[in-house]
């Protein structure tokens, strides 16, 4: 998504696994979340120059999501993924 590398893979053939990625939100509203590597999320959250092309959504947001959250726990919104 960010490096738009294919996903990292940990060995070959049939033992091959995909490495880990993280889940990053895009936007709070409507619920937007992207897959990228743990390298990746790094650099969109970098603190001298963060990537506000992957970050859509104000600080204020965040925090209202994470409390509706807590009451609502099913809602769901885009989730891009990646075809693994
Ligand atoms: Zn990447
Ligand atoms: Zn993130």
């Amino acid at each position: 998504m960010i490096c738009f590398g294919k996903p990292e893979v940990d060995g070959d053939g049939d033992s091959a696994r995909t490495l880990k990625l993280i889940k990053h939100h895009m936007k709070y509203k409507p619920e937007e979340i992207i897959w990228v590597h743990y390298r990746c999320h790094q650099k969109i959250h970098d603190a001298d120059s963060p990537l506000t092309q992957w970050i859509q959504y104000a600080e204020k947001e965040k925090k209202l999501f994470y409390k509706n959250k807590k009451q609502d726990d099913k809602t769901l919104g885009t989730i891009a993924k990646w075809k693994l």
